[in-house]
């Protein structure tokens, strides 16, 4: 890309280090700018348009020009542009968004912690864990365990959380004390010849094997994406969740529901819990709560884990944490229209009929050579591309091939992201089938395209 003198790509580079950019390559490479969106679609500064394949970041349920989320916004600006939530004080939106939360939960639930980001309530949970494990007079129980693939954020406890390399790499992460046990992900994970179910029992022996080597009185919890994001959306095999619970209740430990991505209909039912019978004792949430209009998540917690911490508080005088923007009021306002629209609009049961119809018309790509696998659930799908179907394998260089692909379809007008080489696909809740059939044919289009230039890699 050519950069103009002073112009925006220029100034990008010249000013801004990116996240989850490669810093050298962005120097003669340059950003993406964009300007404005609409429904399901942004713009860019020429004017070029582009369907967001994935909802921003998995996150704009509602598209990327609600004007009701807008209005709430103004309105709250208004009326009360800040306060907090410290020192027993609080006001209407936070209490509303509460109640709203609780109301919401597929399981019993009893209180809701707010906090900005995800990161911030994984580190939030983790923290809470350990005062209730002292509150509970078990010092010892202070590990957790997470899974190889997982992600739940970038400080450096939620980074420890997270199983993806790139997120310890040079870090110096894991912190201690956070354990990983498999990934759910059948597809690479399985051996040959195992079946799907047979697969799920070996991860849950291997997470027995895992708490019974630790000590079962030292883990205090287990934290999980109903589907794994960025992982590379996957999807857990059939009986999975089932045969995890069963060990966990064993031992009796506690469950933590990232449902960062999934919450609020994205594999169409209201959480990911719902979908695959999961029960948990916290549940995260965050992204799709204001359709990222805003920067809010918040912890959902029942009373098992509620009042060990409020004993704790009690005998210390104080819970000592907190942040100075959690549960913002402008926030927990448009997290409030955000889920009215959301349930006025049916967008839930849209998400499932929608959801099936573009799980169907993506699995025709199936019988391309490129496409190894096709996976997901609701609105929320990932292509895995090889170059060799038999041995699932594809470059030696790893997202080689992916990279190849979300180049392609931005050429084209679509914006997805590739997890090395698996191509996620999360479209606003408020696509429609035109919108999806269109989608389809780009990556169609794309996986033709790119034969020649995949041609030249170097496979694995
Ligand atoms: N958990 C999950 C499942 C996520 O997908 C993400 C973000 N992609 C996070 C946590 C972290 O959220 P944030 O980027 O807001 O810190």
């Amino acid at each position: 890309m050519s950069m103009l003198p002073n112009s925006q790509e220029a100034r990008d580079v010249a000013y801004q280090l990116h996240p989850y950019t490669n810093a050298r390559t962005h120097q003669q490479a340059g950003p993406l700018v964009i300007e404005r969106g609409e429904g399901p679609y942004v713009f860019d500064a020429s004017g070029k348009r582009y369907f967001e394949a994935m909802a921003g970041l998995w996150s704009v349920g509602l598209g990327f020009n609600e004007k009701r989320l807008v209005e709430a916004a103004y309105k709250q600006m208004q009326a009360l542009p800040f306060y907090h939530t410290f020192s027993a004080k609080s006001h209407g939106p936070s209490i509303d968004l509460a109640e709203k939360l609780v109301a919401l939960a597929p399981v019993p639930m009893s209180k809701v912690f707010f906090t900005n980001s995800g990161s911030e309530a994984n580190d939030t949970v983790l923290k809470l864990i350990a005062y209730r494990s002292n509150a509970l007079g078990q010092p010892q129980r202070k590990k957790v365990i997470s899974r190889l693939r997982a992600y739940h954020g970038v400080t450096i406890a939620s980074a420890s959380l997270t199983g993806l390399p790139n997120n310890h790499r040079s870090f110096d992460l894991p912190l201690p004390n956070i354990l990983h046990t498999g990934s759910p992900h059948f597809y690479k994970d399985g051996a040959p010849g195992e079946s799907e179910e047979a697969f799920a029992t070996r991860r849950a022996e291997e997470l027995d094997a895992l708490i019974q080597k630790e000590g079962p009185d030292t883990i205090a919890a287990f934290f999980g994406e109903p589907v794994m994001g960025a992982g590379g959306v996957v999807v857990p095999p059939a009986t999975y969740w089932d045969k995890i619970q069963k060990v966990l209740k064993k031992y009796d430990i506690l469950l933590v529901a990232d449902e960062v991505i999934c919450g609020f209909g994205r594999t169409g039912k209201m959480f990911g819990c719902e979908t695959y019978g999961i029960e948990p004792d916290a549940m995260v949430v965050s992204k799709q709560i204001t359709s990222s209009y805003f920067p809010l998540s918040a912890i959902i917690l029942n009373d098992r884990m509620f009042e060990p911490i409020a004993d704790e508080s009690n005998k210390i005088g104080v819970l000592g944490h907190g942040f100075t923007a959690g549960g913002h009021p402008v926030g927990s306002a448009i997290a409030l229209e955000n889920l009215k629209i959301i349930e006025e609009r049916g967008l839930v049961a849209h998400a499932a009929e929608l959801g099936a119809y573009m799980q169907g018309r993506l699995r025709e790509l199936t019988s391309h050579p490129l496409v190894g696998e096709v996976r997901g659930v609701g609105m929320i799908a990932a292509l895995e591309l090889v170059l060799d179907k038999g041995r699932k394998t594809a470059a030696s260089t790893p997202g080689a091939v992916g990279g190849i692909a979300s180049r392609m379809l931005q050429e084209r007008g679509v914006i997805s992201r590739n997890m090395l080489d698996a191509i996620a696909i999360c479209p606003p809740l408020i696509t429609t089938k035109a919108q999806i059939d269109e989608l389809v044919t780009a990556i169609s289009g794309v996986l033709n395209d790119m034969k020649s230039e995949v041609a030249k890699l170097t496979p694995a």
